[in-house]
């Protein structure tokens, strides 16, 4: 049984976006594609968990209904979109996590960070997620990339502390649920979601899988709202780097996240957590 969490933000939230619409106008639209999602799963008998922007909560409340009539699980992933490591947001966090309870009517157990920004500088929150009530996240790429990455991170669910962000900790009291990653040409690189699903080919993708398989640890997927439905993501003018990171094959995932929900089993966090930990 693997994971799947899918991302649930708009087309200003992703990060190599973010800092070139700052000046523009920020309608929100993606949760047009919301029902679109949904069937995605329905017809491949899925449930997911969907880690949300509150802020598209506030503008469109019928998200939550929509999510949780059709037995998907509801998650956090703050309320606008800001790197969790960044200057200023731990002041905010507190204000942010009480008003998503209030939008979700407490049914957020879950957590993930913003271009999963969950690192030294940032893991004060895993306590203040403890104190909420907060059962699990799932922001650690156990690989080295340029904006993000744990390297030497446990691939399997593991107990995470403050002091403790790579290993499992005796005392950790939030479980962590880290990203797939496999190796490519001698170099470890994730392989559960985002830019690497449109990029690598499904068969390495599935040989990642099943290779976690072999080794009993669930493969923990990640997918953005805007990837399965590019029709309402509006191509942006970026500098070449990120136009291909956020751009490349997008139009390219909803097929390739089909296929993988055709041939492997996911659920919810909650799920998961309530038949095997
Ligand atoms: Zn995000």
């Amino acid at each position: 049984m693997n994971l799947i969490g899918i991302d649930f933000e708009d087309w200003y939230h992703p990060e190599l976006v973010k800092k070139f619409v700052k000046d523009e106008k920020h309608e929100p639209i993606m949760f047009k594609g919301l029902d679109k999602i949904i069937e995605l799963l329905r017809k491949n008998d899925t449930h997911a968990t969907f880690f949300v922007v509150g802020e598209l909560i506030e503008k469109n409340p019928e998200i939550v209904d929509k999510i949780l009539e059709n037995d998907h699980e509801i998650g956090f992933h703050t309320m606008y979109h800001d790197r969790i490591d960044s200057i200023g947001y731990k002041e905010k966090f507190s204000e942010e996590i009480k008003r998503f309870a209030e939008l979700t009517n407490k049914k957020s157990k879950g957590f993930r960070a913003p271009t999963f920004s969950l690192n030294s500088d940032s893991s004060w929150i895993i306590d203040k997620l403890v104190e909420n009530g907060y059962l699990y996240d799932s922001s650690v790429v156990p690989a080295k990339l340029d904006l993000y990455g744990i390297p030497d991170a446990e691939h399997k669910p593991y107990r995470i502390s403050t002091k403790s962000l790579e290993n499992n900790s005796e005392d950790g009291k939030l479980l962590e649920f880290p990203l797939l990653v496999t190796k490519f040409l001698g170099k470890k690189i994730p392989a559960g979601g985002g830019f690497f699903l449109r990029t690598l080919p499904n068969r390495i993708i599935k040989n990642a899988i099943k290779n976690y398989e072999k080794q009993g640890i669930p493969s923990t997927f990640y997918i953005h709202s805007w990837e399965l439905t590019p029709e309402f993501m509006p191509k942006i003018k970026l500098p070449q780097k990120e136009n291909f990171v956020t751009y490349h094959n997008i139009n390219k995932s909803y097929e390739k996240m089909n296929n993988l929900l055709k041939e492997f089993e996911f659920t919810t966090f909650s799920n998961y957590i309530s038949k095997h930990i």
